[in-house]
């Protein structure tokens, strides 16, 4: 669908991250997710263009200016490789970076920043623990002040990127029970205490590696507390906006991979004589895929639109997060169903991503914990 706010700068940002993906990404998905993950060189190829660097400034390694299209738009173009888990291999960044370049000293964001947002080192968010990830504000893992150090002790589980990423932007209690007793702690990979175990054999998302983190004693320097003490669930909250809204265009992407591979199919497979394309059940199928994506897209380009003029419309997020996942079950299941058993063979853009829709329905926030979400912004 043409996109009212479209402009020739999002237009070409787009062209150039659509041509990478298909010529330098989608050929070698389904190796890279047969692999369990994807050559570094990506994450540095990813970085020279900037992907993650949005609402940061370029002394960091930013791009020095904001664009929630642009973001967008690069969620929605590497989802369109039709594996997930390339994305999430690469991206643990996008949700650990807006942490340390709001909150973090100077002299912690020249450290950390131009490293993770060049690609050459990784970075992930550790918010979930293995008592549970929707209720965040419940969270054990624990800091304590000691001199001029935080001693964390706890453990985190479910950490895209979690065995390879250099740095963690880590949730801890610091204070007493609820969201207010919770800080945020910025985590190097190679200090004493910290150790890290993979998760392997997930459903899907097999390209992005996903660990469980350990904190024993580990002693961190009073200047790795990103923001205030205390105040650290409203800065996950935040995070998790651009999280949610870059999940659902991840589901667009997915989804109009699914599209374009039915109908392509449904051109070519010929039964009782006539291509499937030309069955009313087929055309119906394929028209309700597409007003679903159609759907999608326009609340993401919707929200996109009031998050540049500066709102946070968490509301809005939300409920976009829940029906893109809901419409990438709809359309991965419909695009399954028109190739048939082909569709049911291990390695295609749709069998890789019916795999995935549960994940999309799970993580950065569970369809039940949205809909609550939602329904409480609206005063319900
Ligand atoms: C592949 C993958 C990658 C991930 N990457 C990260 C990461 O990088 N960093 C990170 O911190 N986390 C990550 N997560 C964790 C993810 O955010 C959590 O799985 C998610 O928040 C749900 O938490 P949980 O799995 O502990 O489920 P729980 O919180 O135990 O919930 C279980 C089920 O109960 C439902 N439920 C919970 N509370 C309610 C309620 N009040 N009413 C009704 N239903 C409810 C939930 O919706 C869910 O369906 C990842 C997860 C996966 C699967």
């Amino acid at each position: 669908m043409r996109n009212p706010f479209e402009t020739e700068e999002r237009a070409a940002w787009r062209r150039t991250l659509a041509d990478f993906v298909a010529a330098e990404i989608t050929p070698h998905a389904d190796a890279w997710d047969e692999a369990g993950e994807v050559p570094w060189s990506l994450h540095e190829r990813l970085g020279a263009f900037g992907v993650w660097g949005f609402g940061i400034e370029e002394r960091w390694g930013g791009l020095g200016f904001d664009d929630a299209f642009m973001r967008c738009a690069y969620q929605e173009e590497i989802a369109r490789c039709g594996a997930g888990g390339v994305g999430a291999a690469v991206n643990g960044r996008s949700i650990s970076v807006a942490p340390i370049a709001l909150l973090g000293t100077d002299e912690l964001r020249a450290r950390v920043l131009p490293d993770v947002l060049s690609g050459r080192k990784g970075s992930s968010l550790a918010i979930t623990e293995p008592g549970g990830g929707s209720d965040v504000a419940n969270m054990s893992t624990r800091a304590r002040r000691d001199g001029n150090h935080w001693v964390i002790d706890g453990e985190k589980t479910f950490i895209t990127g979690g065995t390879k990423s250099s740095f963690y932007v880590v949730g801890a209690r610091t204070g007493g029970e609820g969201m207010k007793g919770i800080s945020l702690f910025l985590v190097e990979a190679d200090i004493t205490g910290f150790s890290r175990t993979a998760l392997s054999r997930k459903q899907g998302w097999w390209a992005s590696d996903t660990a469980t983190l350990h904190f024993d004693g580990v002693r961190v320097p009073t200047e790795n507390l990103l923001g205030e003490e205390g105040r650290g669930f409203l800065a996950i909250m935040r995070n998790f906006n651009y999280e949610r809204i870059g999940m659902t265009a991840g589901c667009l992407g997915a989804m109009k991979a699914c599209f374009e591979d039915s109908v392509a199919w449904a051109r070519e497979r010929k039964t009782f004589g006539a291509p499937l394309i030309e069955r009313q059940a087929i055309r119906h199928k394929l028209a309700d895929m597409s007003a679903r994506i159609d759907a999608t897209e326009a609340l993401v380009n919707q929200i996109c639109w009031l998050m540049n003029e500066g709102e946070t419309p968490a509301a809005e997020i939300a409920k976009a997060k829940v029906f893109g996942s809901k419409s990438l079950e709809f359309v991965a299941s419909e695009a399954m169903q028109i190739m048939g058993g082909a569709g049911y063979l291990r390695g295609g853009r749709i069998e890789r991503t019916w795999r995935e829709v549960k994940v999309m329905a799970i993580g950065g926030g569970s369809e039940e914990v949205m809909r609550d979400l939602a329904a409480r912004q609206m005063g319900l």
